[in-house]
């Protein structure tokens, strides 16, 4: 049976702090050095916090939900969820706002996990648009709602840094499913509610 791709034999704390050490090597600098002795163990508590998200599952917060919601038919929405992630091509940070809004069938969700599933495929090593359509499946898959939408707009340090784009240029990504995927007057009402 195949294993999911990032699961790896995981190296030692101490293995990963060498590996910090080498980087900054690498860099010029001298690992040794006084101002340095530190930082390979503090870059490796850092790593701990912002991969975090490889050791949770949506199932486990997303599991408690709430049935009696008295005939209410309307959309649920969360806006401005803010996150801070890491693209998979550079390791360099992207940071913004998700938006969720869900058109429930039988079930609601604290507002607070809606946060959690966000925070959750943040902290791993991510593209945008997949982070976007794994937030949207997870909430598809758990509430089982009439349909989901998922916005996120953030900026990308790998392109700060590297001097190809304007500082504040921000990638926008969507994703629908059910009847936001389906009926386009109702996507539309979704993307302005978003976008405002
Ligand atoms: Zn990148």
């Amino acid at each position: 049976m195949n294993k999911p791709p990032h699961v790896h034999t995981k190296p030692t704390r101490k293995e990963a702090e060498e590996a910090v050490r080498t980087l900054i090597a690498f860099t010029g600098d001298t690992p040794g050095r006084s101002g340095l002795t530190n930082t390979p163990d503090r870059v490796v508590r850092a790593f701990a916090e912002h991969y975090k998200g490889y050791d949770e599952d949506p199932a486990h917060f997303l599991q408690t939900t709430f049935d009696e919601i008295s005939g209410y038919n309307n959309i649920v929405l969360l806006r401005d969820i803010p996150f801070y992630s890491h693209c998979e091509h550079h390791m360099a940070p992207f940071l913004g706002v998700a938006h969720i809004a869900y058109l429930p069938s039988h079930y609601v969700v604290g507002i607070s996990k809606l946060a959690r599933v966000v925070e959750m495929y943040a902290k791993r090593l991510q593209i945008q648009e997949k982070m976007t359509a794994q937030i949207a499946q997870a909430i598809e898959t758990h509430l089982k709602p009439l349909g989901v939408a998922v916005m996120i707009e953030a900026t990308h340090h790998c392109m700060l840094g590297r001097g190809v784009t304007k500082t504040g240029a921000q990638l926008i990504t969507a994703h629908y499913t059910g009847v936001f995927q389906t009926d386009l007057a109702k996507q539309a009402e979704i993307r302005t509610l978003f976008l405002k």
